[in-house]
């Protein structure tokens, strides 16, 4: 069989992916999604069958793809069938780590489970209901084993976390169930020594292009330049495994009509829910930790996070039950890596210093994400528009139409230093390859001067 464009994979970036080819007006016949699991692409956090997956595209499921050769464009499956095509995503995830991978005693066990794949989960639950109020260890401290012990602990099992089953001090616990969250590895074997890999992944553009031609890899197994920490890294979560998907798909189909779209930008996200827990975390989390809040389980009015600084300033902020307006906040803390002073008055401020900094912020970033790679004429005329539209004293900034070259003056340099900003010359048109701070009016200014442009005014 043969299709112009082959998802190879059937989990949560296949499924955004084959969304964003019919988003692009794919015709029908030319995509195929080869899966070895047996159901259409669903969302694998909530183990739930919310199928992700448009009509019209070839499901070719239950089918292992055990040999790819990238040279002649061709996948071989498991039953000896082969698939051709012209372009190819590859999105095989990772799989479990299993105990067996490090030689643990025992590790065959049959009342042993992992959890990647919905018939995995299904297994769980049949054990679950089998072994009434029974006795179950949870190997692993990640969210996956938070998240397990949690479901474990409201079937009413008596639920151990350890890292290891056979606890280094010589203690055994028993159990009817076992279950393990250790973590993952990028299912990247199929491709060795086709591709070029870099840590664990298969190495990516910022528009998830492999070092092969016409060969995309998206979701947990690419390794891709995460521009907001100039650093190339892997991500296994859901947040990134769709945005990498669509951004894949909308760079294939722009190269096709000899347009560009902008580099992937992603700021990390994840989130995890436990029993009436929720949180979500954006951003990095390195450098000294500052917590917040009433983290007291009994109280009411528990709301607590964390921020990480780094080099005085905020990159990476964690909150529980926040609102969606709080979750905002923090997500814009983490992009826009406010600094901070003092460590104490951080905590003591709490999540107010996530909505004091949205609010400062808001009318400037949203002018710079909107423009970004258009001309600086345009830029000038947005920002204007953008500022006008800021209410006097709303805590955000307003600034008088005014704004004249070289108006920044000696002042400008010093509160550039500050800054984060870099302008780039092409074709006569500049860009701003990176986010910029604005806490006032002035500072307008001080970038336009910056840019050595001429106020209109
Ligand atoms: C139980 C669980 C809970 C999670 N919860 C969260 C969460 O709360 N928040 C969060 O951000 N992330 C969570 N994650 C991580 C998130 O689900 C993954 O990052 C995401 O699924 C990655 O998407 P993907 O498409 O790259 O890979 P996957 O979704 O793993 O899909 C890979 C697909 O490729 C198929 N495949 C692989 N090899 C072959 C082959 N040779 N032939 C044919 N098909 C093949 C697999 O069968 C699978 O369908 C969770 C993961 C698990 C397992």
């Amino acid at each position: 069989m043969a299709f112009k464009y082959v998802i190879l994979g059937g989990g949560v970036a296949a499924g955004y992916a084959a969304r964003e080819f019919a988003n692009q007006g794919v015709k029908p016949g030319e995509l195929a999604i080869i899966s070895k699991e047996a159901v259409a692409p669903y969302e694998r956090p909530a183990l739930s069958k919310a199928y992700l997956f448009p009509e019209g595209i070839s499901l070719i499921l239950g089918t292992e793809i055990v040999k790819a050769d990238l040279a002649s464009k061709t996948l071989i499956s498991a039953a000896g069938e082969t698939y051709k095509y012209q372009t190819l995503i590859i999105a095989t995830g990772s799989t479990v780590i299993r105990l067996t991978d490090f030689g643990v005693q025992g590790a065959d066990a049959k009342n042993i489970f992992y959890l990647r794949e919905i018939d995995e989960a299904d297994e769980l639950v049949e054990a679950i209901k089998a072994k009434k109020n029974g006795k179950a260890v949870v190997v692993g401290g990640g969210y996956i084993g938070l998240e397990l012990s949690a479901a474990l602990r409201i079937n009413n099992f008596d639920v151990s976390m350890v890292t290891d089953v056979k606890l280094k001090d010589g203690r055994v616990l028993e159990a009817d169930i076992v279950v393990v969250g250790v973590g993952g590895k990028p299912l990247t074997t199929l491709f060795k020594g086709q591709i070029e890999e870099e840590k664990g992944g298969i190495k990516t553009d910022s528009f998830f292009k492999t070092s092969v031609p016409d060969v995309y890899a998206v979701g947990d197994v690419a390794t891709f330049p995460m521009k907001l920490y100039d650093e190339i890294r892997r991500v296994e979560h859901v947040d990134h495994a769709r945005k990498s998907a669509e951004q894949a798909v909308k760079a294939i189909f722009a190269s096709e009509h000899g347009k560009s779209i902008s580099e992937y930008d992603y700021l990390p996200y994840f989130y995890s829910r436990a029993f009436d827990l929720s949180w979500q975390f954006y951003g990095d989390n390195v450098g000294e930790t500052v917590l917040f809040g009433d983290s007291k389980p009994t109280s009411p009015t528990h709301k607590f996070g964390s921020y990480w600084i780094k080099d005085g300033k905020v990159v990476g902020a964690f909150l529980e039950s926040g609102t969606p307006e709080e979750n905002k906040a923090i997500a814009k803390v983490a992009r826009v890596q406010p600094p901070v002073e003092s460590l104490d008055q951080l905590a003591t401020e709490g999540l107010t210093f996530a909505i004091g900094a949205e609010a400062d912020n808001d009318g400037i970033e949203l002018l710079l994400t909107q423009v970004k790679g258009k001309d600086i004429t345009e830029l000038i005329a947005a920002g204007r528009e953008k500022l006008a539209s800021v209410p006097a004293g709303g805590g955000a900034v307003a600034v008088s139409a005014s704004a004249s070259s070289g108006g920044g003056g000696a002042a400008a340099p010093a509160a550039a230093e500050s800054k984060k900003e870099e302008k780039v010359e092409s074709d006569g048109a500049y860009n701003l390859s990176s986010s910029l701070i604005l806490a006032g009016p002035e500072e307008f200014d001080v970038f336009l001067w910056l840019l050595r442009l001429p106020s209109s005014d």
